[in-house]
């Protein structure tokens, strides 16, 4: 062998290290002990917990466990800071936010290895992803605070916003929680998890050399209990969270009857396609991003590996051999691959998580190469064989485990990708730019990396479907969870008219002559009710004017199984479904006449202007089918994102007490418009209009199961439709405790909610209802990462 073929054989790495000293000396000047940061200052240490350097267990510093009484003392500040801060111009805010770039930038190497230290993840991942895009992140929302009234005409500030955080990234969490929050004019108090709370409050020292006004940012250090009583805390306004689907649940519900804002990022399980025609080795390359990035501690990590079963062998076989390459080692070395896992505690989640895998039938594969001993370090891990009722194809692992299943037809991949309980991200890797494109929209995830994968940007909003959570961070779609309608911080609570007692309340007694009580709509078709009773149905002076069916748990079963079957609405075209609109609106419009009178009977009121703004409001809507759409984004990379707006699925709404046309139609029409199915519940004391209705929409072409209608008890429909994992989103409009119960009840599968609280939401209002308050509440956005451009 000459000499220059022995050097490639033999060549080896030796060490990069980065040098701790300059955050060892950041940490001393601190005496290796951290009080809060509360109104621009550092509070006096209380009880503390060690934060540790995962690589070699060695202690960094005493960080203070926060009390309610800290959380509390930080609402404060953040309270009394918020007028000021939110009456700055927009440019005035900018200006801060661009300072803090500016100085990330500046002490990015002090942030990057302080990182690395704390939370185990290699220099190179911290210095050249983690820290550069929380700079990004600053620099990109500056300016959406300058253009912030141009871009959300009528929108205020939510006020305090309690952030949570997971330390998975720790930086760059804050940063995408911060960054926005600021640039809309909240002010924040904010908690790092417990393992790592450093570069958080390394940053909080940023601040105040940006001489950002004392109280504007908070940070408060804790564990869990810190976490619930931010969460738990009466004056804040909103919430935003990153962690687990588990934690994500129990905030939920504490916020459920607050009127707290929520966003949630959750967990994930994504699925990483590759098709026989893919790149291989990039596809590979890909995949060692995908699920070794961060030693696989993402939630968006590709951790399902889908391959198309003839390239199975030759992938596995390459992907092992890679494996072998991937270096272990100290994260503060330059030249390693993957770094410590945060702490012992989640190596023993993994571990074991490992261990139940293979006890179903999974193969293990580990490489053979040097992991160093006193660490929290796992070998790069592959589980081959996994079916789909295994559970690390289910449960999210957090750690450098992989796992592969085949498939045979694009069908099948689809099928499988999406059979998870989460929907965060999907990866497909084909040279087939119409099979990409095809796949990308059947995927149930907030983002697609198409041959590519783990792209990250400010101006790309992230977040999850199903139960991966709601709210995006980043893009305009971020900007918008930071952000109020006006009008709605102004509402009054809606007093219900008392409606005349009824006249008789024997059961026996009807309209007289033939039986017309109205069945439920169902699929189509008119249904019995399940209960085999009806209700009756009062006029404003108590007389009785009709019945309809009384809907219980199997009526809501059936519609809800109807609408589920109809969700192939979301896929006819825009155009489609606005012409179904304008026919509905027409064909209403024919009827006027005889709705007017209906609705007289029941309310007393002016019918003819009640059905007017009906037919009006489907136009609307109509209108807005084909226009309501998405965007395309230029991030840094060389590609594009493409914002796509899709429907949410299956919606269950339940239309308020008055108002018994207009209040269903006005929350119904964007619903459809958007490509939702609907289970509606009519206004429980005038269901009349509604069931009168369903000749209108046989009439219309509307398919069925696309807006099935249950009669009955709103609070009890309301129950059990926030609990069936078959809806994906809920709209009630009604009292407040009845709101609250919806939202708690909500948490099961995470659905995404609107509820009115028991306050007065005037639906005939067309300036607040007629434009995007429910077309955004109706959709998700899909950032779909396609390579652009030479
Ligand atoms: P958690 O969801 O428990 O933690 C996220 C954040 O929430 C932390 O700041 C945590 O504080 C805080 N917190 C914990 N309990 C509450 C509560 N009841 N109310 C309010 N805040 C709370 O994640 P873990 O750190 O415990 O990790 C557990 C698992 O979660 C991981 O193994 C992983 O599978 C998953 N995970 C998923 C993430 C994602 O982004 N998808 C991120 C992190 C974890 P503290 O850390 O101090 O306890």
């Amino acid at each position: 062998m000459n000499k220059i073929a022995e050097i490639f054989t033999s060549l080896d790495y030796g060490p990069a290290p980065e040098s701790a000293d300059v955050a060892l000396a950041w940490l001393a000047a601190h005496d290796n002990t951290f009080g809060h940061f509360i109104n621009g200052a550092w509070t006096k240490p209380g009880k503390t917990f060690a934060s540790e350097n995962p690589a070699n267990g060695k202690k960094l510093a005493d960080v203070t466990d926060g009390t309610a009484a800290d959380v509390d003392a930080a609402v404060k500040a953040a309270r009394a800071a918020f007028p000021k801060w939110s009456a700055l111009s927009g440019y005035q805010r900018g200006k801060y936010l661009y300072a803090i770039a500016r100085l990330i930038q500046k002490h990015s190497r002090l942030f990057a290895v302080l990182e690395t230290m704390d939370n185990g993840k290699p220099i190179r991942e911290s210095r050249d992803v983690d820290i550069p895009l929380v700079a990004r992140h600053f620099y990109h929302h500056a300016g959406w605070a300058q253009h912030l009234e141009r871009e959300f005409p009528e929108h205020v500030p939510y006020g305090v916003c309690g952030q949570i955080i997971p330390w998975n990234f720790p930086l760059l969490m804050l940063a995408w929680k911060i960054a926005p929050a600021l640039a809309a004019g909240n002010t924040v108090v904010l908690k790092p998890a417990e393992f790592t709370s450093l570069t958080a409050l390394l940053f909080a020292e940023i601040c105040d050399k940006a001489h950002l006004p004392k109280g504007v940012v908070n940070i408060v250090t804790g564990e869990g209990d810190t976490g619930a009583a931010i969460t738990g805390h009466p004056d804040i306004d909103k919430i935003a969270f990153t962690g687990s689907t588990e934690v994500g649940k129990i905030i939920r519900r504490a916020t459920a009857g607050t009127g707290k804002g929520l966003s949630l990022e959750l967990g994930g399980k994504s699925p990483y396609i590759v098709f026989d025609d893919a790149d291989i080795d990039s596809a590979i390359e890909g995949l060692v991003d995908a699920i070794w990035f961060n030693q696989g501690q993402v939630c968006c990590a590709g951790s399902r590996l889908l391959v198309q079963e003839s390239i199975e062998e030759r992938f596995i076989e390459k992907l092992k051999k890679r494996m072998s390459t991937l270096r272990v080692g100290d994260p503060l070395d330059k030249a390693v691959d993957i770094g410590a896992l945060v702490a012992p505690v989640q190596v023993e989640r993994v571990r074991d998580l490992v261990k139940k895998g293979v006890a179903e039938g999974g193969q293990l594969y580990e490489p053979d190469i040097d992991v160093p001993g006193g660490g929290c370090f796992i070998k790069p891990t592959l589980i081959t064989n996994v079916s789909t009722a295994n559970t690390v194809a289910n449960e999210e692992i957090f750690g450098p485990v992989l796992v592969e299943m085949s498939f045979r037809t694009p069908e099948e991949a689809v099928a499988l990708a999406n059979n998870t309980r989460y929907g965060l991200a999907a990866t497909i890797w084909t040279e087939n730019v119409n099979l990409a494109l095809d796949i990308a929209p059947k995927l149930k995830a907030g983002v697609v990396w198409i041959n590519s994968t783990n792209n990250f940007d400010a101006a790309v909003g992230f977040g999850g479907y199903k139960e991966s959570g709601f709210g995006r961070e980043g893009g305009k779609e971020g900007m918008v969870s930071y952000l109020k309608a006006k009008w709605e911080k102004e509402l009054k609570p809606f007093v219900a008219a008392t409606p005349k007692a009824a006249k008789s309340a024997n059961p026996l007694d009807d309209a007289g002559g033939v039986d017309q009580t109205a069945k439920m709509y169902i699929g189509g078709k008119q249904a019995r009710p399940d209960s085999g009773y009806s209700r009756p149905v009062h006029g404003p002076n108590g007389a009785l004017v009709g019945e309809v069916g009384d809907g219980n748990r199997k009526d809501i079963r059936n519609a809800v199984e109807a609408a589920r079957v109809a969700l192939g609405w979301a896929t006819t075209s825009a155009h489609n479904r606005a012409q179904i609109l304008y026919f509905l609106a027409e064909n209403l419009e024919y009827r006027a006449d005889e709705f007017a009178a209906r609705i007289k009977a029941q309310t007393g009121e002016d019918g003819a202007a009640e059905v007017a703004a009906s037919v009006e409001r489907l136009f609307a809507f109509a209108g807005w089918a084909d226009k309501y759409d998405g965007a395309v984004h230029n991030p840094p990379q060389r590609m594009v994102a493409t914002a796509m707006v899709e429907a949410l699925g299956a919606i269950a709404i339940l239309a308020p007490p008055s108002r018994p046309l207009l209040g269903s139609i006005a929350l119904i029409a964007p619903a459809l418009a958007m490509g939702n199915t609907v289970v509606l519940v009519p206004s429980e004391r005038s269901p009349l209009s509604l069931t009168d209705f369903y000749q209108v929409l046989e009439t219309s072409d509307v398919p069925s199961g696309v807006l099935n209608i249950v009669t009955g008890e709103s609070k009890v429909l309301a129950k059990t439709l926030a609990e069936h994992d078959g809806i994906d989103a809920i709209w009630f409009a009604g009292d407040a405790e009845t709101s609250a119960m919806v939202e708690k009840a909500s948490a099961g599968n995470v659905k995404q909610t609107w509820t009115s609280r028991g306050l007065y939401y005037d639906l005939s209002d067309k300036a607040k209802f007629e434009g995007d308050y429910f077309l955004r509440r109706a959709t998700q956005v899909k950032n779909v990462w396609i390579p652009y451009g030479a």
